[in-house]
């Protein structure tokens, strides 16, 4: 499933370079565009779907060992102090982009990061 004018879906695909941390059959892992801190990343999956409710149980399933696997990784390479995993669903929730995505947002002592 793609949506022809979605971005994260041209991203997820190839079809935009974007920094890459992790790829498989599934999903991307890139860093934000706007980063909230150092290593903000955006996990994405390959295919379209808007929002967690959309998500097939299947790769909702696969999405969190890949994103604990992400964080675990980063956490030895930024040498951050702890993690948020956010996830928007619906503009009043602050999702800005249609397409599901779950933000992996590194966190350092001191931080001014607001969620
Ligand atoms: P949302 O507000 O939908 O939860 O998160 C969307 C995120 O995508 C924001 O943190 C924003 O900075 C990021 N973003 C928007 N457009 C792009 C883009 O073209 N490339 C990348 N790497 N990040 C983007
Ligand atoms: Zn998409």
């Amino acid at each position: 499933m793609r949506d022809e004018n979605c971005i994260f879906c041209k991203i997820a695909n190839g079809e935009i370079p974007s920094a890459t941390l992790y790829e498989d059959d599934d999903f991307r892992i890139i860093l934000d565009l706007g980063p909230a801190s150092k290593g903000h990343a955006l996990l994405l999956p390959k295919e379209h779907y808007e929002n967690l409710y959309m998500l097939p149980d299947e790769l909702a399933a696969k999405a969190l060992p890949v994103a604990k696997k992400m964080i675990t990784k980063l956490t030895e390479v930024l040498g951050c102090d702890g993690y948020n995993v956010v996830q928007n669903n619906g503009e009043t929730a602050g999702q800005t982009v249609f397409h599901f995505h779950m933000h992996l947002i590194p966190r350092y002592k001191g931080d001014q990061v607001g969620l």
